[in-house]
């Protein structure tokens, strides 16, 4: 008899890969949906010449205590290389840490070993309501997931972890009893949202790392050089971001993708009136819904219903001693609730060895 998933895990970026790996480390059946086709979520990479290269620039702190203890964990911790970086307009440079092949193997070794322990992943499936199934000995919960080619799958499990935005829980949970308050304060958490301009250029800008550009008639508020801090190697050019913040009501957000990169186009050529678009290669622009929260009242990562758990972006604003949308608070929140998961079914015994299960989906 098959077994069916005790915890379901939803979303595959840092967070709910981080929350999975420990949770099947600590012997529970995990499975994980993730409603796009690869892990990784704001922290994705696709291949640009013959490197993997995040859609949106990440880099490693000296003190990112979290993130660091986890590439020792995974034994990648010596493919980091730290690089001063140059900062338009401040003095000094700052330590930045990049991985050797980027952050795609952080995210492949995360992925390995959930599913060395057992852990199953599921891409292609967007959980579109969680609801609450009544049993005689206890109640467990039932994910509605809507697959690519439009046809849904349940999976039954005992406990749901949430890892995508508040707002997203909100309207995914119209068939639970959740208390209005609570619901509110959800949907109370805005976010601004994010469009990042990913460029292959044939040459270099500048000679700095990053520059902020504040001025309102920029749409992007930052550039950032990647290659001006790890090199060339085999990405086929100069890599550039253009990063812009954006509440969702601004025109440019429902704009196409070559629109958006036109303005920010333009705008660079303002900065360097010499660059001809013939200077670009490729380009790709990627657009972050829920970017980054910046009004949030009082969620917890428990919910009032027990088994239902929430551990997002907009948590860390209320942890206390994080308070960056970094890596590291992602990472230092998935432990955490992990550990509360397995705490609260202390009384469930976890099963013994590794091998794969298949998961029930009526
Ligand atoms: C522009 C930008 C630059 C950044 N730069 C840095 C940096 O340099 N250094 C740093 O430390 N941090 C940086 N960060 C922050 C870092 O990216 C995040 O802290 C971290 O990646 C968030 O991971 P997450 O898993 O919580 O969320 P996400 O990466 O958003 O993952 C959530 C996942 O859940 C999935 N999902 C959501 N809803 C559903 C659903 N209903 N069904 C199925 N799947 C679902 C999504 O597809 C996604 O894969 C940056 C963030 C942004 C936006």
């Amino acid at each position: 008899m098959p077994h069916r998933p005790s915890i379901c895990v939803i979303g595959a970026g840092l967070t709910g890969l981080v929350a999975a790996r420990k949770l099947a480390r600590n012997g529970f059946r995990v499975l994980v949906v993730e409603q796009h086709s690869t892990a990784g979520g704001t922290l994705s990479s696709m291949r640009i010449g013959h490197e993997y290269l995040e859609l949106i620039p990440h880099h490693l702190r000296k003190n990112d205590r979290n993130m660091l203890s986890l590439f020792k964990e995974l034994g990648l911790f010596d493919d980091i290389s730290w690089f001063d970086s140059y900062w338009y307009g401040r003095a000094g440079r700052k330590k930045l840490g990049y991985p050797e092949r980027g952050f795609h193997t952080l995210v492949s070794a995360l992925t390995q070993e959930i599913t060395d322990d057992g852990g199953i992943i599921y891409y292609g499936y967007t959980a579109l309501d969680i609801s609450l199934v009544c049993n005689e000995d206890k109640d467990t919960y039932q994910i509605t997931c809507v697959l690519a080619d439009c046809t849904s799958v349940l999976i039954d499990c005992d406990d749901v972890l949430f890892t995508g935005s508040c707002r997203n829980l909100a309207h995914i949970t119209h068939s639970l009893d959740l208390p209005t308050d609570y619901r509110d304060s959800l949907m109370d958490v805005t976010y601004r949202a994010n469009m990042t301009l990913l460029l292959v250029m044939k040459s270099p800008l500048t000679g700095c790392f990053s520059r902020p550009f504040n001025e309102d008639h920029y749409p992007f508020q930052r550039i950032i050089q990647h290659s001006n801090l790890v090199g060339e190697r085999k990405y086929g050019g100069h890599i550039l971001y253009l990063s812009g913040s954006f509440q969702t009501t601004h025109p440019m957000w429902t704009q196409s993708d070559s629109e958006v990169f036109k303005s920010y186009f333009k705008a660079l050529q303002k900065t360097n009136p010499t660059l001809l678009r013939s200077d670009i290669k490729t380009w790709r622009l990627t657009r972050t819904r829920y970017a980054l929260p910046i009004a949030f009242p009082e969620t917890s990562i428990s919910t009032p219903l027990p088994g239902l758990y929430i551990c997002s972006l907009a948590m860390i604003g209320n942890s206390s001693g994080n308070s960056e949308y970094r890596m590291d608070s992602c990472v230092a929140l998935a432990n955490d609730i992990a550990d509360r998961i397995r705490d609260n079914r202390l009384t469930i015994r976890p099963v013994s060895g590794s091998a794969p299960v298949d998961y029930i989906c009526s």
